[in-house]
Order: C-alpha cells, then sequence, then structure tokens
C-alpha cells in the first residue's frame, strides 16, 4: 500500500473491525448506525440485522441485574442525556435467546461546535466466563498434553481414534494410523545420559509436529512411541508420508557441546477398516512397527496386499 492510499479513516475502521470488544454507534434518535464484527460474535445478532433499527426494539432486550429491562435507564440514554461517559453491567439478549452478561459503557460523540451527533457503545463479554473458558482451555492442556513434547497425550489419543472410527463408519473419511518406536533408544540414555534423551524425544516431537498437515494428528503413546493420525483415503499417500516422517527424523541432529545425538524411527502404517475398534487399529500398527524392527529398524512397514518395507 502507498503512503497516501493510508488514511485515518482507514485506520479506524480496521481497527473498529479487529477489536475484540463490541461496539456500536447510535444517533440521537436512537438509530443503529454501527456495528462491529466482535459486536457480531458477542451477541449472535448481525449487522444486518441491526443497523437502521432504534436500540430499543426488541433484538437486544437489555435487562440490568434484577431482570428489570434497562432500556430508557440505559448507559445510552444516559449519555445522551447528559452527555457524560456511564456504564453498567447488563444483559443483552444473544440471537440464540440465552443471555449474555456485558459490561457496557457509553459515551457521547460530539461533532463540530459540541453538538451531540451520537452515542459510541463499548461492551466486552464479561469476565467470568472468559475465565471459566481459559481455566477449562488449560485443564484441557493438562489433561491431554504431554508435558514433555507438548504433543497431545495417549488419553487424548485414544478418544480422537474412536471418534474417527465413528466418523469412518458414519460417513466414510478413511484414515490411517502410523506407530513410531524410537530405534535403540535405552542406548542413548545409557549413553549420554536421560537429560539427552529427553532432548531427543522433543526433537523427534518437533519433527512431527512442524511436518503435521492441520488435518493430522501426533501424539505421544508412551515412553519413545508416537502415534500420528493422517487423513488418508490412499495406502500410497499413507505410505509416504510415514517415509517423509522416517527420514526427517533420520535426518534431525541434536547438538550438544561436544557431540551430535540423532536417532532414527521404526514405523508400522495401516489404514482403518470396517471390524476395526481403537485397540485392533493400534495393535495392528504396533505389530507392523514390530516388523519394521526385526527387518533391521529405520524403515516403514505397510499392510499392502503383499506387504512392503522399505
Ligand atoms: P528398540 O529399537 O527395540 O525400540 O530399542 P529401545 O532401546 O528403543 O527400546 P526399549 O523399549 O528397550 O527402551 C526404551 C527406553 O526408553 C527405555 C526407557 O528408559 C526410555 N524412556 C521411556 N520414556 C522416557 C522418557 O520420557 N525420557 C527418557 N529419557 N527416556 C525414556
Ligand atoms: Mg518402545
Ligand atoms: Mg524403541
Amino acid at each position: 500500500m502507498t503512503e497516501s492510499a493510508f488514511t485515518q479513516e482507514i485506520l479506524y475502521k480496521h481497527i473498529l473491525d479487529n477489536i475484540s470488544d463490541g461496539i456500536y454507534v447510535i444517533t440521537p434518535q436512537r438509530r443503529i448506525v454501527y456495528w462491529n464484527p466482535a459486536a457480531e460474535k458477542i451477541t449472535g445478532h448481525t449487522r444486518q440485522d441491526v443497523v437502521g433499527k432504534t436500540c430499543c426494539e426488541t433484538f437486544l432486550r437489555q435487562i440490568d441485574e434484577e431482570g428489570s429491562p434497562s432500556c430508557g435507564a440505559c448507559p445510552g440514554s444516559l449519555a445522551l442525556e447528559d452527555q457524560t461517559n456511564h456504564e453498567k453491567n447488563v444483559y443483552f439478549e444473544h440471537r440464540d435467546g440465552f443471555r449474555v452478561p456485558v459490561l457496557l459503557k457509553a459515551t457521547p460523540i460530539l461533532g463540530p461546535g459540541g453538538t451531540l451527533i451520537g452515542v459510541a457503545h463499548i461492551f466486552q463479554d464479561n469476565t467470568t466466563n472468559e475465565i471459566i473458558y481459559q481455566n477449562l482451555e488449560e485443564l484441557k492442556k493438562q489433561v491431554y498434553v504431554d508435558r514433555l513434547t507438548g504433543l497431545f497425550n495417549r488419553q487424548y489419543l485414544e478418544m480422537r481414534i474412536a471418534g474417527k472410527i465413528d466418523e469412518f463408519r458414519r460417513y466414510n473419511w478413511k484414515f490411517g494410523l502410523i506407530f513410531i518406536d524410537v530405534d535403540h533408544f535405552k542406548d542413548v540414555n545409557d549413553r549420554y545420559g536421560h537429560a539427552a534423551g529427553d532432548e531427543i524425544l522433543k526433537l523427534v516431537a518437533q519433527t512431527f509436529q512442524a511436518n503435521t498437515r492441520p488435518s493430522d494428528v501426533f501424539g505421544r503413546w508412551g515412553g519413545e512411541e508416537f502415534v500420528g493420525l493422517i487423513s488418508s483415503a490412499e495406502e500410497q499417500d499413507l505410505f509416504k508420508l510415514a517415509r517423509r516422517f522416517r527420514m526427517l527424523v533420520a535426518n534431525s541432529n541434536l547438538r550438544r557441546e561436544s557431540e551430535v545425538i540423532h536417532v532414527t524411527i521404526s514405523v508400522g502404517a495401516t489404514l482403518v477398516n470396517l471390524e476395526d475398534t481403537v485397540e485392533s487399529l493400534v495393535s495392528r500398527a504396533d505389530q507392523l512397527m514390530y516388523q519394521s524392527k526385526q527387518n533391521g529398524r529405520n524403515r516403514v512397514t505397510m499392510e499392502f496386499t503383499n506387504p512392503l518395507s522399505t
């Protein structure tokens, strides 16, 4: 963008459209002339629903803490009357019918010569829900994320596999599962120490995380074992992807002061079938992984009609 195209108007619109607070503006006749995207998000009422209507009309149905309709004594009305700022905890009616607690702040807008030309309203989702939500997210993290690697943990993976099997039965959304075990990992611990072993696990996990498509999920199954859920309908695609991960790990290096440590992985890959349970699917991939171990490690085994190894 050239500098000349950058006007204050563009700047203000950008801010108003992207701020997380809900904002709306009324004229002295209480007609709504602006309604930002955050206001849409918080209340469910779209700009089309709202702009042009008066704020006392049905859609927001403000009530106060006691449940009394606060229209007329609302911060906006008070700001229109005395041209000063007002704020109040009120409840809007969400488009879906439930009540949304908001802290509503109204501030008069003065035009040239100090004439009142409108009132701007700013509101935000009242904090309690947000805090509960944040705590919930935090709890979910604690329950479903592996502390060491930051990947999903086994509990989460089991839940996702069950969900994916269900989706496969209902909608025929195929997926593949790859089971990964780090080769000779005990030797890494023995030779370089447990802390270095931990660093290697993080390195391997990062390889998965950095190279995972949004539709795929990787997690730590336990110890030095990982599981990937791959949204793929084709055996060849799954095989290629598993081979790429094998190659990427084999080419990753943990650099410590005087030494470079690297590990390889053995992989088993399989596509879901209609008889599968979580246990049968994981155990099939695990057995294929074990074949990779037996055939020399640092390889992928996938069950084609004629089993292939690389
Ligand atoms: P293989 O190639 O047959 O898989 O040999 P391996 O040595 O990798 O297999 P084994 O099952 O004998 O050893 C796995 C080791 O992983 C043993 C265990 O102490 C180590 N381990 C499991 N979890 C962790 C961890 O969180 N951190 C570290 N540093 N080591 C771990
Ligand atoms: Mg193992
Ligand atoms: Mg191992």
